[in-house]
């Protein structure tokens, strides 16, 4: 999850004055930020600079100065329009998440002093992609999706805002466990695992990771998730093509030999190759 770009102290002094989507006959691809010139503008996450230009022309015309982050970790592009002036950091500088990287202004084709701000998706899309309709091969991302702002559009600042931007995480309850998110994880595995439903994890997670309001099935290796494991029932789980019992296993925390143990009585094969299962299978997980 990516940080906003303007600082917490500055929302109350920011309002979302456009928002994304079809506008003038044109695509809006970001949001249009009001805000007062000068306005420190910081990282959303780690990342490198990639554009730091004055726009002469071509798909970002009227832009002025602008700047485009590369963050290659989380598989983005974020980009900052009407500056009041270049950034200082060179093309290729590395820059940390909240650390400064331009002030706000008001040039291009602007008609007041704001920020244009676009996410982008997919460093294979960009920016020979970008089109101007908003069509399937448009990789942006829209911010007030991204970052939960539904409630604050049209409002006269983003004071309060801070709340789903920058949310303090939930201090984990005593009896929480955690699980730190491995790489092929989804939530309906995580969920089923853990006995509990992916909207329970949702609820229990969102602060921490907003973006998983909107999107659910976004999840990152090394993301550690609040887990309240659900009343301890049998577990009844259908074999998918793919699946080794040994795999079952390692995701629900039990031994291998225990599977064999609590469904050989169903499928008797199972005790002479439990490495014989079959897609439709259910087993019992105690
Ligand atoms: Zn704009």
């Amino acid at each position: 999850m990516m940080r906003f770009p303007i600082q917490n102290k500055d929302l109350r002094i920011s309002r979302i004055s456009s928002g994304y989507g079809p506008r003038w006959g044109r695509f809006h691809r970001g949001v249009d930020i009001a805000m007062p010139q000068g306005t420190m503008l910081v990282a959303p996450a780690d990342g490198i600079v990639y554009v730091n230009a004055t726009n002469r022309g071509g798909p970002t015309e009227g832009y002025g100065h602008y700047l485009i982050l590369h963050h290659p970790e989380l598989k983005k592009f974020t980009l900052y329009a009407h500056l009041r002036k270049l950034s200082e950091h060179r093309v290729g500088a590395k820059v940390k998440a909240e650390q400064s990287i331009a002030v706000s202004g008001n040039t291009g084709n602007s008609t007041g002093p704001h920020l244009h701000f676009e996410i982008h998706e997919d460093e294979h899309k960009f920016p020979a992609r970008v089109n101007n309709h908003g069509g399937e091969d448009d990789p942006t991302i829209d911010p007030v999706k991204y970052y939960g702002l539904k409630d604050f559009m049209g409002k006269s600042s983003l004071t309060g805002a801070d709340k789903v931007l920058y949310p303090e995480p939930e201090p984990p309850k005593k009896e929480d466990k955690t699980y730190k998110v491995r790489s092929g994880d989804n939530l309906s595995k995580i969920a089923s695992q853990f006995r509990t439903s992916v909207k329970n994890l949702v609820e229990w997670n969102q602060r921490k990771y907003p973006s998983l309001r909107s999107n659910p099935n976004y999840i990152r290796p090394g993301w550690v998730l609040v887990v309240r494991e659900g009343k301890k029932e049998d577990l009844e789980y259908t074999v998918v093509a793919g699946d080794t019992l040994s795999m079952i296993a390692k995701r629900h925390n039990v031994k291998t030999n225990d599977l064999v143990q609590w469904n050989q009585s169903k499928y008797p094969g199972l005790k002479k190759d439990p490495n014989l299962i079959f897609p439709g299978w259910k087993l019992v997980i105690k």
